[in-house]
């Protein structure tokens, strides 16, 4: 495996596999949230600046059955213009005969992307001839793709296989690595998980996994009421899942047997309808009245959880406390991003990586205040429980 940081680019052609699959105006076809792309600008302005040229690989949504012109990658040749600075080449096709021309002819400096690998259902196989025919195209292999990662496909995995001495992490996917390295396995303590959302069953693997990683695990938001009612609790209408409830003390079992602290929220929210308007009442939250939910966490637990967060050294944060996108029950995730960005004041390292609570700290305006805001979401979820990411194996194993 090589590194970005020492590899020499200079008169090379370096394949980047980036992640471009961003949102696009149903009816202009503008790229309507650029973050994917600015992403992946420093891997690319480090191959240029070293005097290598650049061939981008990506997909863009999910075309069924060959060429789409909704998701062909054209729509986004001019974000990529004006956040790299440099003009884009563009070739209609990732493998044909122009493609390897247009690859061939290169010149140092410039920047080609090539159509949507995912109009070859080849790419999602994994297809080694496929895989083969994009490596010819290039001198190197940068996979900065974190959000695809998990994906076993030609352009993401399978493509490694042709540069055995010429492969790389990009900067975005390397540093997505070394932060969820850094909170899954360093030895600093203490080490606190906080973990939200709406299911059990979507997070069970990531809790299992964490209870041999973290001092500390915070449990809130939708997933909470089930670990509530599977000790006794009366959970009134609340979000629960009753095949859960055996897996949720068994969880509690593990974590006390191995010194694991679960925090669970002592108080609530409650709500008489699943409505930004409904009544609210803040009660124990194992004494929710028939007809009532809980929506968020209460003032009680937000004391309970700061003192956990304060005190710990690295944290990670998976998930809302409640269902943040309704003003009124968003109090409990806006207090959790708050202490998380004063614990990273105090010299603790921070990751918030998933879905709903990267968009919630966005919400917030407190994004740049943490340590490491991850970008992939399934990907940051099958890492956290314990998979190893095939993109991220087929660049480390030669
Ligand atoms: P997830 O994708 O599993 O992380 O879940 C995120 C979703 O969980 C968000 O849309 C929240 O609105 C929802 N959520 C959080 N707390 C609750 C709750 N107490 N009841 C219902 N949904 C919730």
């Amino acid at each position: 495996m090589q590194s970005i940081h020492t590899y020499s680019f200079a008169n090379k052609k370096a394949l980047i596999r980036v992640d471009f699959n961003v949102p696009l105006d149903k009816k202009t076809f503008e790229v309507t949230d650029n973050t994917r792309i600015k992403s992946a600008i420093p891997t690319i302005k480090k191959v240029l600046s070293a005097g290598g040229s650049v061939i981008l690989l990506s997909h863009l949504g999910r075309p069924k059955n060959g060429p789409e012109a909704d998701f062909s990658l054209k729509h986004i040749i001019k974000s990529i213009e004006e956040l790299s600075e440099t003009s884009v080449l563009f070739c209609s096709d990732c493998i044909s005969e122009e493609a390897q021309k247009m690859c061939a002819e290169l010149q140092p400096g410039q920047i080609l992307l090539l159509e949507n690998v995912r109009f070859y259902s080849e790419e999602t196989s994994g297809d080694a001839e496929f895989a083969k025919k994009l490596a010819s195209l290039g001198d190197c292999y940068i996979n900065d793709a974190f959000g695809t990662a998990h994906r076993a496909h030609a352009s993401t995995t399978v493509i490694a296989n042709y540069f055995p001495n010429d492969k790389m992490f990009g900067l975005l996917l390397e540093a997505e690595i070394v932060s969820v390295d850094k909170v899954l396995n360093s030895t600093e303590k203490p080490k606190t998980a906080i973990v939200g959302g709406a299911k059990v069953s979507s997070k069970i693997t990531i809790i299992e996994n964490l209870i041999h990683k973290m001092d500390n695990i915070i449990i809130g938001g939708g997933m909470a009421y089930t670990f509530i009612k599977a000790q006794g609790g009366k959970v009134g209408s609340s979000l629960v899942e009753d095949d859960y409830l055996p897996m949720a003390l068994s969880i509690l079992e593990k974590a006390k047997a191995r010194n694991v602290q679960i925090i669970l929220p002592t108080d609530t929210l409650i709500a008489d309808a699943f409505s930004n308007d409904a009544t609210i009442k803040e009660v124990k939250i194992n004494e929710i009245p028939d007809g009532w939910m809980g929506l968020d966490t209460g003032a009680e637990s937000a004391i309970l959880f700061q003192k956990v967060i304060q005190s710990s050294k690295l944290i990670l944060w998976n998930g809302p406390m409640g269902v943040f996108e309704f003003e009124n029950f968003q109090r409990g995730t806006k207090q959790i991003a708050h202490d998380i960005v004063k614990a990273t004041e105090q010299g603790a390292f921070s990751l918030v990586g998933g879905g709903d609570s990267v968009a919630a700290i966005n919400k917030f305006g407190l994004a740049d205040q943490v340590s490491y805001v991850s970008t992939g979401g399934g990907a940051m979820l099958e890492y956290l429980e314990g998979i190893e990411l095939p993109g991220v194996t087929a660049i480390r194993n030669n």
